[in-house]
């Protein structure tokens, strides 16, 4: 008896101890994997970071469960993406009743309108139709059909969303002016903590310049004649503006809407005719499609890139620094042959 109740009230202090522990700091829920491993970088040890749309995960087709809706409740500090990148944020944070300050870590980005560099595969049908996002909104007052709704609508929302690609990051100039976001938005949320942000930033920030750097100096070394690439999903356009490799893909800037039959062999007829180089298969897609598309035209699969999430810790691409440094490894690895 004696022993019973001794362990009923360690295990009452261990329950107590835990909520007071994590108060100590700044809870933080980041959208998807690539934003919360920037957003550890910059709150380093005064935040804890969850991350909603995990690692190799698709946030596109992200359907919030009710344990996020929880989460997002408890939290101090949301951080998403935005561009449109996350079209079940709003819902989500609606019927969690969170009162998290948001940051938009995209805040500032010129955006690239998806179509605009020859990135026009696979949404010709049912372009931005405005009476979807009414109908979205609509739907977001009741707790208890917030997953229900997420099913329903997000065959709508890759359309509506679709006029700004949101793929930003993959530009490392982007992601500096994310982390200039994210660090004025942590240090509004936990003042006290302001310093040891702008430190943790400017760290960051010359990490991400020799990055940057580096990418230009592998993307120069390749042949001019090979720098067009196939990947599943338009996610590159800004890794293509920023450092000059041209991309196309047989589905759109979300992975939501398949690909049609007349994209992928007016797609074929484009890797025949204009010898491209390698097609790619992405972490969040299935390859199956690629596959198919490289045995049709007999272009080689050149390997795996991290458009949109990262790898798992043990994997090649755990933190944005090594995704980055990972995908231009097997671009290079098959392009300067
Ligand atoms: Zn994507």
């Amino acid at each position: 008896m004696l022993t019973r109740r001794l362990l009923l009230a360690s295990a009452a202090a261990i329950a107590f101890a835990a909520p007071a522990f994590a108060q100590d700091k700044l809870n933080v829920i980041a959208s998807f994997s690539i934003l919360g491993d920037v957003v550890q970088n910059v709150g380093g040890d005064r935040v804890e970071v969850t991350t909603l749309v995990g690692p190799d995960g698709d946030a596109h087709v992200f359907q919030p469960a009710p344990a996020d809706a929880q989460a997002v409740a408890g939290a101090d500090v949301i951080v998403a993406n935005g561009l449109g990148f996350e079209g079940w944020m709003d819902r989500l944070v609606e019927a969690s009743g969170t009162k998290a300050a948001i940051i938009t870590a995209s805040e500032g980005v010129t955006p690239i309108a998806f179509g605009e560099e020859g990135h026009d595969h696979g949404h010709a049908e049912g372009e931005a139709h405005d009476h979807d996002h009414e109908h979205a909104e609509g739907e977001a007052h009741d707790h208890d059909h917030a997953k229900e709704e997420a099913g329903h609508d997000h065959g709508h929302d890759g359309h509506d969303h679709g006029a700004e690609d949101p793929h930003a990051w993959q530009s490392v100039i982007n992601v500096a002016l994310y982390v200039g976001n994210i660090e004025r938005g942590l240090a509004a949320a936990d003042p006290d903590g302001a310093e040891t942000y702008a430190a943790n930033a400017a760290a960051y920030l010359a990490e991400l310049d020799a990055l940057d750097a580096e990418i230009k100096a592998a993307v120069a070394a390749l042949p001019e004649n090979r720098r067009t690439i196939v990947t599943s999903h338009d996610a590159f356009g800004y890794f293509a503006a920023a450092y000059g490799l041209t991309f196309v893909a047989p589905q759109g800037v979300s992975t939501e809407a398949e690909a049609s039959a007349q994209d992928v062999a007016a797609l074929i007829t484009q890797i025949r005719d204009a010898g491209i180089a390698a097609v790619f298969v992405e972490n969040i897609a299935d390859p199956r499609l690629l596959d198919q598309i490289a045995s049709e035209t007999g272009a080689k699969i050149g390997g795996t890139l991290y458009s949109d999430a990262l790898s798992g810790p043990e994997g090649p691409a755990g933190t944005y620094l090594t995704m980055m440094r990972h995908n231009i490894g097997q671009l290079t690895g098959a392009l300067s042959q």
